[in-house]
């Protein structure tokens, strides 16, 4: 993975291209502490409205960073998840936040996977979330980074922190769901930490090693 800022491209501002306030509220600590001041959409009342319809995560987490890095001047960063379900053949994968239908709400989805799983074993109600974040550059040079996280679709909605798939998302290692993790356990174990971890080590300043002084 390259460094930009070791390639000479010191990133000082960084804007969070996404509209959801859950997910923003993960990314503001994901990529906190590297002196980079980090802007929201909200500042950008004009932004384009990215269409995700991209085939996979990649495609549009590409896009929706790129997009926003051309419009704003400012480099970006996008975030896409995707939750597979093997019973589902991988359903809904890219399509998760449509798979009730459209606008449907965190709920409408929820219920439906356990809906579609209702006499599914718990052996074979494994999943996984994967995240794809992208790093723009308003040049439009990009970089990506992609995290998983393994876990089983729970036989009911438990926990109330996090959001979208997090109640119906048990990690059987923890003995939870994400959503009965707080905030900062879940940015320790989950897709989205594991993608940013990658988007960090770009981002982070140089180390600058300082010749020895001299002792005469
Ligand atoms: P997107 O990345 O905004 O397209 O998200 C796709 C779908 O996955 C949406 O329904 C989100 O609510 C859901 N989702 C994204 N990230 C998470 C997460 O960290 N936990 C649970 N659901 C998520």
């Amino acid at each position: 993975m390259g460094n930009w800022s070791r390639a000479g491209t010191m990133i000082s501002e960084l804007v969070l291209a996404t509209r959801n306030r859950d997910k923003v509220i993960e990314l503001v600590a994901l990529l906190g502490g590297l002196g980079i001041t980090i802007h929201t959409l909200d500042e950008f009342p004009d932004a384009p409205d990215v269409v995700e319809d991209g085939d996979t995560c990649l495609a549009n987490a590409v896009k929706k960073a790129r997009a926003i890095a051309e419009f704003t001047g400012l480099p970006a960063v996008a975030d896409d998840t995707g939750l597979e379900v093997d019973a589902l053949g991988g359903r809904p994968g890219v399509y998760a936040a449509r798979y009730a239908g459209e606008g449907a709400t965190y709920e409408d989805n929820c219920l439906k996977l356990l809906r579609e799983l209702s006499g599914v074993p718990r052996e074979r109600r494994t999943a996984r979330f994967l995240t794809v974040a992208a790093l723009a550059l308003p040049s439009g040079k990009i970089q990506v980074a992609q995290g998983t996280l393994d876990g089983v679709i729970a036989e009911a909605a438990v926990g109330s922190s996090g959001f979208g798939y997090d109640p119906v998302f048990f990690i059987p290692e923890l003995g939870m769901t994400l959503a009965q993790l707080a905030s900062d356990q879940k940015n320790r174990v989950s897709h989205r930490a594991k993608a940013f971890a990658s988007v960090r080590e770009i981002l982070s300043p140089q180390v600058v090693t300082v010749p020895p002084v001299l002792s005469l």
